[in-house]
């Protein structure tokens, strides 16, 4: 008897053992079916208008001057330089949404809706409460999302019967992304590569060559913007400044020749909307909506991309989301530099733009995300920092690479440069999280990915990369030298 009632008994709790791990395995295996690691959006779902923030700003960017009258700058002052189309969305304040032609959402196709990815593995490596996505831009052909804007920048000019394309290009992504939407639409391109990426960054040269483009190192003696600086300084490195000068003055030689921008144009941030348009989808469909947005930022257009569908938003419904630029210390136009009338180039070609600045004469340090050393920060974005609508970090360079690699251990991916600097504000803000234990949404763009820049992790691991301090005095001094150009 006394057995079978101590047997009985340990059946029991056999039982209750059995049932509760049945139950946890249970429990564990349903919340894991519901851990969707990457949202896509079908085909038809990529957007067939890009959005125009200028339209819903309340405070509008001041105009781009014509840098001989200081007038107001009109489309047809533009034309010129770039396809028609491309000058009357520059200057568009009007009108909320720009189809996107056929032909461009065709290509957009090839590597459309890109996916927006929950990054369980940095979340679980922080141990924060913070959810955290990212949308995947690395995924196009060339690796960034910067032929988001080369695809209708190639295909304005095509319809409009140019023949030949112009560029600079840093670190060789925008170079690259041109090289590749000219060939598409058939024209020839030429591209004008700061002399340092040119060294460094060897397989993006390749890969434009690849494409058929015919590339230069910039400073180069094929112009005068660019003979000018040689004389005065024969070693110097090249800056995006002086490649965009000697691409500008090219077009200008050059019969049936446009200039085409990667960055800091309000056309070109207007073409990366895409990527927030999908990611505003893309968050839906994980049933979430970001307390913050986060971007690197050179000249703004990945970040304009990705923040200007959520900031809309903020300024017609008043969601309190945070919209973060990560910039390089070395490089620091929205957190030190001076809101004023500059040029876009070194040579002071361009219209002159109401801008955070730091001084078109401002040679940055040869920091290695060269996708983010550029003086300047498009109007738009530069009116929404003083308008109090964004905020800016300045990330040091080793930061910036620490937060990357650490993202390339946990999520797979190993990003470029540039977008480690995105990914460092993202830690940042995680890790403020794990403090006050507040499960905030956060959303980075992560820009491109870096494996054409191994380089520049070479050096990094190796304890080669150093942070360049910039102090007040230095960047007084330039600003000083430019002066008031309005
Ligand atoms: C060019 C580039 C950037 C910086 O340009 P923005 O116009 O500020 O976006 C950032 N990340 C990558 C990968 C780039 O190629």
């Amino acid at each position: 008897m006394r057995i079978d009632k101590k047997q009985k008994k340990k059946e029991i709790v056999l039982k209750i053992i059995v049932t509760f791990g049945l139950v946890k395995k249970l429990i564990q295996v349903t919340t894991m079916s519901n851990k969707t690691k990457r949202f896509f959006l079908p085909e038809e779902e990529i957007p067939h208008y890009w959005y125009n923030i200028q339209a819903d700003m309340v405070n509008k960017p001041m105009p781009p001057l014509h840098p001989g009258t200081k007038q107001p700058l009109k489309a047809e002052d533009l034309y010129p330089i770039f396809a028609q189309e491309l000058c009357k969305q520059e200057l568009n304040q009007t009108d909320k949404w720009i189809e996107i032609p056929e032909e461009v959402r065709e290509m957009y196709k090839y590597y459309r809706s890109t996916p927006l990815v929950r990054a369980y593995g940095l979340e679980e490596a922080l141990g924060t409460p913070a959810h955290i996505y990212f949308k995947n831009e690395s995924v196009s052909p060339m690796g960034s999302h910067k032929l988001n804007s080369a695809i209708p920048q190639a295909y304005y000019c095509k319809k409009e019967g140019v023949t030949n394309v112009t560029t600079e290009t840093g670190a060789g992504q925008w170079g690259a992304s041109l090289a590749y939407a000219a060939r598409l639409f058939g024209l020839e391109a030429a591209v004008y590569q700061v002399k340092i990426s040119y060294e460094q960054k060897p397989y993006r040269r390749s890969i434009m060559q690849t494409f058929g483009a015919q590339v230069t190192p910039s400073p180069s003696m094929s112009t005068r913007a660019g003979k000018d600086i040689l004389t005065a300084h024969p070693n110097y490195q090249g800056s995006l400044g002086t490649a965009i000068s000697e691409a500008i003055e090219l077009a200008q030689t050059t019969p049936n020749c446009k200039y085409t921008l990667g960055s800091v144009l309000s056309h070109v941030a207007l073409h990366q909307t895409v990527i927030g348009l999908e990611a505003e989808k893309q968050m839906e469909m994980a049933g979430e909506y970001p307390d913050m947005v986060i971007a690197c930022f050179g000249g703004g257009s990945n970040f304009g991309g990705i923040a200007f569908p959520f900031m809309r938003h903020k300024i017609l419904e008043g969601k309190q989301t945070r919209f973060i630029a990560a910039e390089p210390a070395s490089c620091p136009k929205l957190t030190r530099g001076k809101f004023q009338y500059d040029f876009g180039d070194e040579a002071g070609y361009t219209p002159l733009l109401p801008m955070y600045t730091l001084g078109h004469n401002f040679a940055p340090a040869n920091i290695h995300a060269g996708g983010l050393r550029y003086h300047g920060a498009g109007v738009i974005v530069s009116q929404l920092l003083k308008d109090g609508l964004m905020e800016a970090v300045d990330i040091k360079q080793l930061e910036s690479f620490e937060a990357g690699c650490l993202f390339a251990q946990v999520e797979g991916i190993i990003p470029a440069p540039e977008s480690c600097h995105a990914i460092a504000a993202t830690v940042r803000e995680a890790k403020k999280c794990k403090e006050t234990g507040e499960e905030k949404v956060i959303l980075f763009n992560l820009s491109g990915h870096g494996l054409i820049d191994m380089t520049s992790y070479d050096k990094y691991l190796s304890g080669d990369l150093v942070n360049y301090e910039l102090t007040d005095q230095d960047i007084q001094k330039n600003l000083d030298e430019i002066g008031n150009l309005a």
